[in-house]
């Protein structure tokens, strides 16, 4: 049986490169993947070319790198419209949260404590 390194040489003297298999999703474009030489952490959409996050989720030997595949289809208007507004909701839920908190009196920031029948 063959080692990993002799087939690791073998597949180097045909002509094959060692790759990273790298992932991004970009929300308008959907997920896709691409071998890369390189491992990076952030990369451009293929479709749309916004720098979106992308993961390493295997590494090989190809003799095409740089080609993009989608994996999977961007999201629908509606699912995409649905994602907005949870992070919207999302959003003014922390700001009134905070908002709240710093309302409330706090003795080490030398907040004024209201007497109770000050209280609206
Ligand atoms: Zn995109």
């Amino acid at each position: 049986m063959q080692s990993f390194t002799s087939l690791e040489l073998e597949l180097l003297k045909s002509g094959y490169v060692r790759i990273a298999y790298v992932e991004l999703y970009c929300p308008r474009d959907g997920g896709w993947r691409c071998a890369t030489l390189e491992a990076p952490l952030t990369m451009g959409c293929p479709h749309c070319g916004l720098v979106r996050r992308a993961t390493a989720i295997a590494l090989g030997f190809t003799r095409s790198p740089g080609q993009w595949e989608r994996w999977e289809s961007p999201l629908s208007p509606h699912a995409l419209s649905f994602l907005h507004s949870s992070i919207d909701e999302a959003e003014r839920f922390r700001n009134e949260r905070k908002r709240r908190y710093h309302e409330r009196p706090h003795f080490n920031r030398g907040s004024k404590i209201l007497e109770a029948s000050a209280i609206p």
